[in-house]
């Protein structure tokens, strides 16, 4: 059974939607309806709004130790309720239950991290040129935040921004995805628990683009932040631009891959093919373009298929299982676009390529060789469990290949040669590279793109700057 129930969570109180509307949640993995997803209504919003003014302007005047206290005791309700949320997450997202247990760790790690950040919102003084005169600059909560937060990371997407919004000393009103608004509802509970005030964190699910719109326009939320795509991320920047608040803007990415000659095969094709799979592709800093050097292609290609097709996939509750389903049947349609393009254009499918089965929404691991930059899947985010590979031979042709997307989210390096991937670094367009490895996502380090993929970093000092502004004072 789905151990959740579906609520709006506005100033404080549990509630439906006061027009009673709704929408049902879906496993993907068994195509069952788990709970119904209330919908807020404008009036809904408007008390959102409100509380989010009043609960903000008690939260900014607490101190940090105060407001650390309660996100830390929210922070271990997070830990001791894992087992149950990770359900929750992986019923209505379908990754597997050690991933989903290892993002609501994540959860619990990141409230901590900016809960004690939150104590170090430091300014500074400055020395003044005339005498007598002190000259202060001072952090402070930039004002009520709304955020919005995409399926494929139910947990750590939206607890960068809860706890991130909270440790500066924000209020926020957080519309997760409805596709996963179960292990957000969950979250907030804990921090309910934990004794936050009435109206610091609100939650909201509806229509998208109404409910973003309507909020956006009010002049309560001084700062909006997205996790989710780029034409969305866009939208709501313009919408936005109206009231000229900030926007801190997570957003899609296309990361390439580069496996040199001298790699450490075994060990580089063990971690690509993990990460490859990982949420069945749908992470925004999934691998995306592999380059891999002509002198091993072959061998690359025969190691990464012999890997994908032990991959056992299903229903992420069973414990074996290392991939579990996509998110929707749209994906399962928009997967085999793109493998019919890239064979069109002459690439070929070296294994997977298909839809596994007639219940729940998977794909199977699928790698295809020779794939053509100009085959859709080498420019569009694919979003998928699907590795597209080619050759390189030059370093200059292949940054200028892996550099030619409006995306620059994350990207990766596969060497031993210590002075190429330092030259490799500094020539990619990208927020974050990992080299030799790919956890580019902690608690404590800046996660974040550049152009299309947005600006503004989450987690690290960067994280919580984003819901800080600055005040000078000059006294005499
Ligand atoms: P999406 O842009 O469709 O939706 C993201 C969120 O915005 C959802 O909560 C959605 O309901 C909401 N939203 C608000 N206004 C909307 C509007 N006008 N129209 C549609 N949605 C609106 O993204 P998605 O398909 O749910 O998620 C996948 C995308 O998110 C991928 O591009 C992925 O790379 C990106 N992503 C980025 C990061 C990052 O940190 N950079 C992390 C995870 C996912």
């Amino acid at each position: 059974m789905y151990p959740e129930t579906i609520e709006l969570l506005i100033d404080g109180v549990w509630c439906q939607g006061s027009d009673g509307k709704s929408e049902p949640l879906i496993n993907p993995a068994t195509e069952e309806v788990l709970a119904t997803v209330p919908h807020v209504t404008e009036a809904d919003l408007d008390r959102a709004l409100a509380a989010s003014l009043k609960g903000f302007k008690l939260w900014k005047t607490m101190t940090a130790m105060q407001r650390w206290a309660i996100m830390d005791k929210a922070a271990d309700l997070i830990e001791q309720r894992k087992e149950t949320i990770a359900r929750v997450l992986t019923m209505e997202n379908g990754k597997a239950l050690a991933e989903a247990t290892g993002e609501v760790q994540f959860a619990a790690d990141a409230t901590r991290w900016y809960a004690e950040e939150g104590k170090r919102a430091y300014g500074r003084i400055v020395p003044a040129r005339l005498p007598g005169v002190r000259q202060m600059v001072f952090k402070e909560p930039v004002g009520p935040v709304v955020a919005f937060a995409a399926w494929n990371f139910p947990a750590s997407n939206v607890i960068r921004k809860i706890s991130g919004a909270l440790g500066a000393g924000c209020s926020i009103i957080l519309k997760p995805a409805e596709e996963t608004p179960g292990t957000a509802v969950a979250i907030a509970r804990c921090f309910q628990d934990a004794g936050l005030p009435a109206g610091v964190l609100n939650i909201v699910f509806g229509e998208p683009a109404k409910v973003s719109s309507y909020l956006i326009a009010s002049p309560i939320p001084k700062k909006v932040s997205l996790t989710g795509s780029t034409a969305v991320g866009k939208l709501l920047q313009k919408q936005a631009a109206d009231t000229l608040k900030r926007c801190t803007m997570e957003l899609g990415g296309h990361a390439p891959v580069i496996v040199y000659e001298d790699a450490d095969l075994d060990k580089t094709l063990d971690t690509l093919v993990a990460f490859k799979f990982r949420n069945a592709g749908q992470v925004c800093t999934s691998p995306t373009r592999f380059y891999v050097h002509d002198a091993i292609y072959d061998r690359f290609i025969e190691g990464f298929a012999s890997r994908a097709e032990k991959l056992k996939i299903g229903d992420g509750l069973d414990a074996n299982v290392q991939m579990g389903p996509m998110i929707a049947p749209r994906r399962l349609d928009a997967m085999d676009g793109f493998v019919s393009d890239a064979t069109a254009k002459g690439a070929s499918v070296v294994t997977g390529g298909k839809r596994i089965g007639k219940k729940g929404y998977f794909y199977a691991p699928t790698l295809l060789k020779n794939v053509p930059d100009a085959a859709r899947i080498m420019s569009e985010e694919p979003f998928g469990p699907i590795a597209p590979t080619t050759t390189f031979s030059t370093f200059d042709g292949m940054i200028e290949r892996a550099n030619s997307l409006p995306y620059g989210l994350a990207s990766f390096v596969f060497t031993r040669n210590l002075s190429l991937a330092q030259k490799t670094e500094m020539a990619l367009e990208a927020g974050m590279v990992g080299v030799n490895h790919m956890m580019v996502s902690t608690p404590e380090t800046p996660f974040g793109g550049v152009n299309e993929s947005g600006y503004g970093s989450e987690s690290g000092i960067e994280g919580l700057d984003a819901y800080l502004r600055t005040k000078f004072v000059t006294e005499m």
